[in-house]
């Protein structure tokens, strides 16, 4: 299962979360792009978010067996950059330093 497409965002299925397909509609597609400030991005069909980006009155009340749907025309409002607006950017995570290489000493 692919993992969360929101910046600095690592959760994924595996870890519990219920993920949500980006809309197949392309303007509200964009509208969710728009908010996860990757509008110039281009995602796939398998590209997903999850549940934490969502506000609580996003979601429809949770249905017998358990399952969770969000409202049809619901955006994606919850992202740690909107906290961060105006400050320091912080540095993409998601792709890590690579760390330098560390040479035993004396074979060189
Ligand atoms: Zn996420």
């Amino acid at each position: 299962m692919p993992g969360c497409a929101s910046v600095g965002c690592s959760n994924s299925s595996t870890k519990g979360f219920v993920m949500k397909r980006l809309p197949r509609d392309s303007e509200r597609r964009k509208q969710w792009l728009v908010k996860m400030k990757r509008d110039k991005w281009k995602p796939t069909d398998n590209t997903y978010l999850c549940e934490v980006h969502f506000a609580s009155a996003m979601w429809q009340k949770t249905r017998v067996d358990g399952t969770r749907k969000l409202k049809s025309n619901t955006v994606p409002t919850i992202f740690s950059f909107s906290s961060l607006e105006g400050k320091k950017r912080k540095a993409p995570t998601g792709r890590a330093p690579i760390p330098k290489l560390v040479l035993p000493v004396g074979q060189l």
